[in-house]
């Protein structure tokens, strides 16, 4: 059986000249990939003590859904400015080029609700930044971090080093 980090492709040169995208696509397009990559995110945090997951739109669901389902714990959706329908709250976060502004429901954590969030990927840390602000503006209280794919040398670690973070893949 493959390593998981050999169903990563990395492009590059993508988006831009001097970037190498990971592409986590192709982990997801096949069937060992995608069960090597669920497992090993929850084996990161099978010690973990947490009441909900959360998960930012759109590759957060993928990751966030089978770890939230397989635990038996509810999934939270965070999603981009005007697409959930009832109360939310929101956090704006600088992007390279101007910002984005994430949101979720209102009711979606309770305070102390210990919260578990999911990402595909961290590289500056922004958006996981943002997602603790909205979590814990709900009273909720950040009991961890899993990603598939961490780019070390972005210093999303440092930047959210009050925090445990694990990644099944680290690129240096
Ligand atoms: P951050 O806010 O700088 O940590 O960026 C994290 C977000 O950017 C992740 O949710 C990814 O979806 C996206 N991203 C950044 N670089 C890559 C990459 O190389 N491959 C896939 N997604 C990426």
């Amino acid at each position: 059986m493959k390593k998981l980090e050999e169903y990563v492709k990395s492009i590059p040169d993508f988006p831009e000249k001097g970037i190498i995208f990971r592409d986590v696509t192709s982990v997801l397009q096949d069937a060992d990939g995608l069960h090597l990559a669920i497992d090993t995110m929850q084996e990161k945090i099978k010690d973990l003590d947490y009441d909900v997951v959360v998960g930012p739109e759109s590759r957060g669901f993928i990751f966030g859904t089978p770890i939230a389902y397989n635990n038996h714990k509810p999934f939270v959706l965070i999603r981009k400015k005007g697409k959930l329908p009832r109360e939310t709250v929101s956090a704006t976060y600088d992007l390279e080029y101007g910002s984005a502004t994430i949101e979720m429901h209102k009711d979606s954590i309770k305070p102390g609700q210990k919260v578990l969030i999911v990402d595909d990927l961290i590289a500056t840390g922004g958006t996981t930044e943002a997602m603790i602000r909205l979590i814990e503006s709900l009273g909720g209280e950040v009991a961890g971090v899993v990603v598939l794919i961490e780019l070390a040398g972005l210093k999303g670690r440092e930047r959210i080093s009050r925090y445990r973070l694990e990644s099944a893949i680290c690129y240096e």
